[in-house]
């Protein structure tokens, strides 16, 4: 149905990109790719004018960057997103990152850039898609702060925060690596089905292959098994799920 959350700029793809979306529009109704760092927002945007209401776009610098960027390229970036707002559906993937990230100093830039991309989503009334790797809890405290209501947890993991992000009326999206987690299993029973999306962030999660949006098909049937469902009712529950977060037209 549809893929929440993948990355079809990356290089894995470079060989055989528009073969490879032709196999996807197959199967699925839509993808939504998300473009992590300014150097892939061209390529990004001409996917989505290739493949006009097949391949939607989320766009925003992933908390690994922080490094890379000045606070004026990033103000720089955020006003290309603004112009260019009515070609994408949401503001992601951002956050934290304290796996790969450690130093106290670069953990507060995250948070700067975190809080100025939480801005830009405010402003264009778009949804926020979250990394928050090892930093959920934080995460979670900063989009509350902001009082944030149109929150997707991108492979959401920290059981100790699900009460939370379901009191706060957000969603998660769940992937393939559920075949591969108790942790996941878990959270998949007890969040409800209407606010949980379908997604693959592949290329990664490809167990060993190039991962592909039609592996969101192994998330649904491991979230059908754990809430004792039927495959379809999750495929299609999904499906509607992602459509009514990003508002796909
Ligand atoms: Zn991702």
């Amino acid at each position: 149905m549809i893929d929440a959350h993948c990355h079809l700029e990356q290089k894995d793809y470079d060989e055989d990109r528009d073969e490879f979306i032709e196999s996807l529009k197959k199967e699925l109704k839509a993808v939504v790719t998300c473009c992590a760092h300014p150097r892939d927002f061209e390529l990004t945007l001409e996917l989505v004018r290739k493949y006009k209401k097949f391949v939607f776009a989320t766009v925003g610098i992933h908390p690994t960057y922080v490094k890379e960027f000045s606070l004026e390229q990033v103000e720089e970036f955020c006003k290309k997103i603004v112009e260019h707002k009515d070609e994408i559906v949401g503001i992601g993937e951002v956050g934290l990152d304290y796996y790969w990230i450690k130093e106290e100093y670069w953990r507060k830039k995250q948070e700067e850039l975190f809080t100025i991309f939480i801005e830009l989503a405010q402003k264009l009334k778009k949804p926020l898609v979250i990394h928050s790797r090892d930093a959920t809890q934080r995460c979670v405290e900063i989009l509350e702060e902001y009082n944030c209501k149109h929150v997707l947890m991108h492979l959401f993991s920290e059981r100790k925060c699900l009460e939370r992000v379901k009191e706060n009326g957000w969603y998660i999206s769940i992937g393939p690596i559920i075949a591969r987690s108790k942790t996941h299993k878990k959270i998949a029973r007890d969040f409800p089905l209407e606010r949980i999306l379908l997604e693959t962030d592949s290329p990664w999660f490809g167990f060993g292959k190039r991962g592909t949006s039609l592996n969101i098909k192994i998330a649904a049937e491991k979230i059908a098994q754990v809430k004792k469902l039927s495959f379809e009712e999750v495929w299609k529950t999904c499906g509607e799920n992602a459509i009514r977060f990003y508002d796909l037209r």
